[in-house]
């Protein structure tokens, strides 16, 4: 509340420009941009990348193809070329080659890859990031990530090989020409994303973002709550891993109930048998409880600041209560 805050459309909010120095340094960017949501991040990074007529490769599930409205193309007229995703989550090398159009008037300009990590709580193999990047430059297309949920791969990533989380993100954002994070997730801020990518890239995303109707003025208020949460805030999103797995193991052993487990902080569970249309009924139970989850293609829970110990265990009991009765 007490933020030094200016006029972020005359790129003088000094808290603002405090966070973006502050993110691209950390990923190892020349610039970065604040945003108002994860979805205008990536919009931006997409039509920053590829001019009208244009493509990019992505997968079913990503955000920035399925969750978005469709947003690149009825504002950018880019065109997307969704691919199926292998069970980790990854598009398939052969099915990225195979998706790359020759340069031909038949076709729409291949410009650009976009990826996601963590996808769905999944960690993307960071050597397969390295071979997929490889493979888009080889053909001349940029590469975006959409990092919404970086952190929580990198704090997994860190766990995995005794490294820090920092050196953790930074090694997965150095593979990608821009990366969108959000500061609004396990991170815990009221709003907020930041894209990151090269001066030049930056330059084109804040004209689109202003396009967009996504400058905003006095933002320092938003700007230092990203800041403080980058301070305090990435570490500790191993405690909602930890959290994850425990609500995994709660739910677990039910008849009808299959629990994928979780990688970082999302928990998938499918119902099957004669459980298989409870659905909607489950997650009105559990939101008479005071449990919320989601549930459009999968039920999907996800632990974050505002969950601890005791509500996983609540959760569990309603789920379980839900499933004797
Ligand atoms: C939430 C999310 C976004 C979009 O963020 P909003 O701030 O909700 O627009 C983009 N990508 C991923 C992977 C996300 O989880």
């Amino acid at each position: 509340m007490a933020a030094p805050l200016g006029d972020d459309v005359f790129g003088d909010d000094p808290s603002v420009n405090a966070l973006q120095d502050q993110i691209a340094a950390m990923l190892g960017f020349e610039a970065a941009l604040f945003m108002p949501t994860g979805t205008q991040s990536n919009l931006c990074a997409v039509l920053s990348h590829c001019q009208r007529g244009d493509e990019y490769i992505v997968g079913q599930f990503q955000h920035c193809y399925r969750w978005e409205g469709g947003g690149a193309a009825v504002f950018g007229s880019v065109q997307p070329q969704p691919l199926e995703h292998q069970p980790d989550g990854t598009l398939a090398l052969e099915a990225i080659e195979a998706a790359i159009k020759p340069d031909d008037p038949h076709f729409a300009r291949t410009r650009l890859l976009a990826l996601e990590n963590t996808l769905g709580g999944k960690v993307i193999p960071m050597a397969y990031l390295g071979e997929a990047t490889a493979l888009a430059r080889r053909h001349g297309l940029s590469t975006h990530l959409d990092g919404a949920r970086l952190f929580n791969a990198a704090v997994a990533v860190a766990q995995r090989e005794g490294t820090t989380a920092q050196e953790a993100a930074r090694r997965i954002a150095g593979h990608f020409d821009s990366v969108s994070v959000c500061f609004s997730k396990g991170l815990g801020t009221p709003a907020g994303s930041a894209l990151c990518g090269s001066k030049e890239l930056i330059a084109r995303a804040r004209r689109i973002r202003k396009m967009a109707g996504g400058a905003m003025r006095q933002a320092g208020v938003l700007a230092a709550a990203a800041s403080y949460a980058l301070d305090h805030h990435v570490e500790r999103l191993a405690v909602d891993h930890e959290l994850a797995a425990r609500l995994a193991q709660g739910l677990a052993g039910l008849e009808g109930v299959q629990v994928e487990p979780p990688q970082t902080n999302i928990v998938f569970v499918d119902l099957t048998g004669a459980a298989r249309d409870r659905g909607p009924a489950l997650l009105e139970a559990l939101k008479a409880e005071g449990v919320l989850a989601t549930g459009l293609y999968r039920l999907r829970f996800a632990t974050h600041l505002d969950v601890d110990e005791a509500g996983v265990d609540r959760a569990v009991a309603a789920f379980r209560r839900f499933f004797r009765n």
